[in-house]
């Protein structure tokens, strides 16, 4: 009888350790799986999106009328913008704008901003309601998209809007738009980490190259028109000043009201359809 509960007890006891190593080993695995799982690179970067993804959800609940569920406008909406300002047109672009009661954006360039002779009018824009967002510090593709500098170019901008207009902005236009230079995951990275945001366009006017033709300008963006939201790609240029009445009126025309970017209701707008930036 002794030597059976003896048994009896053994075979219990081993029971128990089996279970305790089956336990102890369950946890190991776990600790090993959370740990992979944090330490990946790419689950870090989700994290960062999550958190972004989470604040927007934030933001449409409080105002949920006014947004899509991509985060973009109800109703039609066209988002004016000029690159490559601030120039010694500036001045007569808020004029028009100014005179039409028309908001736009406004992307600048560094080397631009830097001449104090044109500080004044980057000024004026935002006092008059316009969003003046960055546009690099050189606008040079090799250093920017080759070299890496595009989140320290851009940073070094937005400064200078923050100094010159006590705004705070985070909006920037890529130099020749963001396919291919921005492609390079490490970039996109830093770009998410510094909180940029990146607005590429629907419609090309080319105005930039249509000296002396006002015309084609309107032309273009007509043609271009077909989504209830539009951004416009413009340039601080004669001819584009030439042609800004005449497409205000043709989107007034077509019922579609001027979008004033903030921050606060960016939506994502990029060559990539990356909804992260
Ligand atoms: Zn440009």
């Amino acid at each position: 009888m002794k030597t059976s509960r003896n048994n009896n007890v053994k075979i219990r006891m081993k029971k128990k350790r089996r279970r305790l190593g089956l336990i102890v080993a369950t946890v190991f695995l776990m600790i090993f799986l959370i740990g992979k799982l944090t330490s990946d690179p790419e689950e870090s970067i989700h994290q960062v999106a999550t958190s972004v993804a989470e604040q927007s959800i934030i933001q449409e609940t409080i105002q949920p009328e006014k947004k899509r569920p991509d985060g973009r406008p109800i109703g039609k909406v066209v988002y004016l913008t000029f690159d490559d300002g601030p120039s010694i047109l500036t001045n007569q672009f808020l004029d028009v704008l100014k005179e039409q009661d028309v908001k736009a954006i406004f992307f600048m360039q560094g080397s631009n901003l830097q001449k104090t002779n044109l500080q004044e009018n980057v000024k004026r824009a935002t006092k008059e309601g316009h969003y003046v967002g960055a546009h690099s510090m050189t606008h040079i593709y090799k250093r920017l998209y080759d070299n890496e500098q595009f989140v320290p170019e851009m940073n070094e901008t937005l400064s200078l809007i923050q100094d010159i207009t006590g705004t705070n902005p985070k909006l920037v236009r890529p130099p020749y738009g963001s396919k291919p230079g921005l492609e390079s995951e490490q970039i996109r990275i830093q770009i998410v980490g510094a909180g940029i945001k990146i607005w590429d366009w629907t419609i090309d006017s080319n105005d930039w190259v249509l000296k002396d033709n006002p015309n084609q300008i309107v032309e273009n963006v007509k043609k271009g028109t077909k989504n209830d939201v539009e951004v416009v790609l413009m340039h601080e240029k004669s001819q584009t000043l030439q042609a800004l009445p005449e497409i205000i009126a043709f989107y007034r025309e077509k019922g579609y009201e001027f979008g004033v970017y903030n921050d606060a209701d960016h939506f994502s707008l990029n060559f990539y359809q990356d909804k992260y930036l």
